[in-house]
């Protein structure tokens, strides 16, 4: 038997839809629809391969040669057109096109012997050796399937095609047993508690509120875990830290230890707990965030949520960020806020647009200690200091829960990303209308963002063949 990775095809809800919207306008009656992602290969595992868009293109039926119910050629000028301008170095090719009829359709025959061709041939015309993986579906581009083939166009293997949020089936299921634990939560679905326990959560700081997190999502049934925080346990911890004690602090416990030890008093068995105690931007914590399903930072310091946003639009994968602020007012009376962020998976807007991240902090955050000191004593940096209480962090904590329970189960849409801004003693909640945060000009998600490209052919006057 082989025994090959598992490879899939992510396509994030917002971006698929939009792609679909645009397949299904470049016709004018049935014919069949071409259309292009330029994707990236992530190794996530020896066992599990993702691929997932940088960029994608649909061409608008001025761009076919022909165009039918029974088949299609594009423009060859066309055709070098889209390969020059999006076949970036080391992306690999996903064409998808439909046939007429509904439910899933095969791959025909001169399918296969185009599709071999056109393997071979962009695997020999490129330096990175790009691979094809070629999806059919039928005409309402509601159901499909997806192969990829070898570079000789001799092979191809199955590709498993997830459009949801997070790539997790509930076809395994390890554990029915355990379930009354979870009882009171059937109400949500077993298919949901399924994919709670096999979601694999990236946890950056480990402190007041990461904490909190780790233990209320550990009971809603989150057993995989990687957890990231350099600092150890401190006395002043203790006023925000769920079941953290002075013993702890005495045998000098790093956090990402303390927080283990709670999702292990949850789980006696079952649970897989990866510590780092290191900062996130280093290259081993990086690689460990990179097989996460989810990514949640919840640290007091710019640089890290620009790295966990870095790391978020480069492996696609969904982001929730958490903080927590409090300042005095001039007449001494408290402002409390706390806040929840989930950017949109794929890309337009990030925490930067947000105003989460302050680029310049960041870049303070990462020069030498002697220069962040005086920064500090500039009064530019937000110290270890910063007020901090158990349940203004709680709430905080508890509404990210909330949000990735609705993100898993479905009732709650984070397509086009939320922002979220609580207020004490006001007692209010600001949703930030999150159409004002997309930018042209954002360092992260400005020009390098993702290209949504409807293709016309308006390209003549280019040097192609
Ligand atoms: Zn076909
Ligand atoms: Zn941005």
């Amino acid at each position: 038997m082989k025994n090959s990775a598992a490879i899939s095809l992510h396509i994030p809800p917002r971006m698929w839809s939009e792609f679909q919207k645009n397949m299904l306008n470049s016709r004018m009656f049935n014919e069949e629809v071409i259309g292009f992602l330029f994707c990236q290969r992530h190794q996530v595992s020896k066992y599990q391969v993702r691929y997932f868009p940088k960029t994608w293109v649909v061409p608008s039926p001025d761009c076919y040669e022909h165009q039918s119910a029974s088949g299609l050629v594009l423009k060859q000028h066309f055709h070098s057109y889209l390969l020059e301008y999006h076949l970036q170095p080391g992306l690999d090719i996903v064409h998808i096109h439909t046939h007429a009829g509904r439910g899933i359709p095969d791959f025909s025959y001169v399918d296969d012997r185009y599709e071999s061709e056109y393997a071979r041939f962009i695997a020999a015309s490129f330096s990175k050796k790009p691979r094809l993986i070629s999806g059919v579906f039928d005409e309402g581009l509601q159901s499909g399937k997806f192969r990829v083939w070898d570079r000789k166009g001799q092979k191809f293997e199955h590709v498993n095609f997830c459009n949801s949020l997070f790539e997790l089936s509930n076809y395994q299921n390890a554990m029915n047993n355990t379930d009354l634990m979870f009882a009171r939560q059937k109400i949500f679905g077993s298919a949901n508690q399924k994919i709670l326990h096999q979601l694999k959560v990236g946890l950056i700081g480990c402190g007041g509120i990461g904490s909190i997190f780790a233990e209320l999502l550990g009971r809603l049934g989150v057993k995989n875990w990687v957890l990231i925080d350099p600092d150890k346990l401190e006395t002043v911890n203790l006023n925000r830290m769920p079941g953290a004690t002075q013993e702890m602090v005495e045998q000098q416990w790093y956090k990402v230890h303390y927080v283990k030890h709670l999702i292990k008093k949850i789980y006696h068995e079952g649970s897989c707990v990866k510590t780092i105690a290191t900062a996130v931007e280093t290259e081993l914590s990086k690689q460990e965030i990179a097989t996460c399903d989810l990514i949640v930072v919840a640290t007091d310091n710019h640089l890290s949520r620009k790295t966990a946003q870095e790391l978020a639009l480069q492996y696609m994968r969904p982001l929730v960020c958490l903080g927590t602020y409090i300042d005095v007012k001039l007449d001494n009376t408290p402002r409390m806020y706390c806040r929840v962020t989930v950017p949109p998976l794929g890309g337009g807007w990030c925490l930067m647009c947000g105003n989460i991240i302050n680029l310049q902090r960041a870049a303070l955050e990462s020069a030498p200690l002697e220069i962040n000191n005086m920064a500090a004593g500039a009064g530019y940096l937000e110290g270890v200091n910063n007020p901090a209480v158990f349940w203004l962090n709680s709430i905080c904590a508890s509404t990210g829960v909330g949000v990735i329970h609705g993100m898993v189960s479905g009732f709650l849409n984070v397509d086009s990303g939320i922002d979220w801004i609580y207020e004490f003693p006001g007692n209010d909640w600001r949703k930030t209308n999150t159409e004002y945060l997309q930018t042209d000009d954002c360092y992260f998600c400005g020009v390098k963002g993702l290209d949504e490209v409807v293709a016309n052919s308006d390209f003549e006057n280019s040097n192609f063949i």
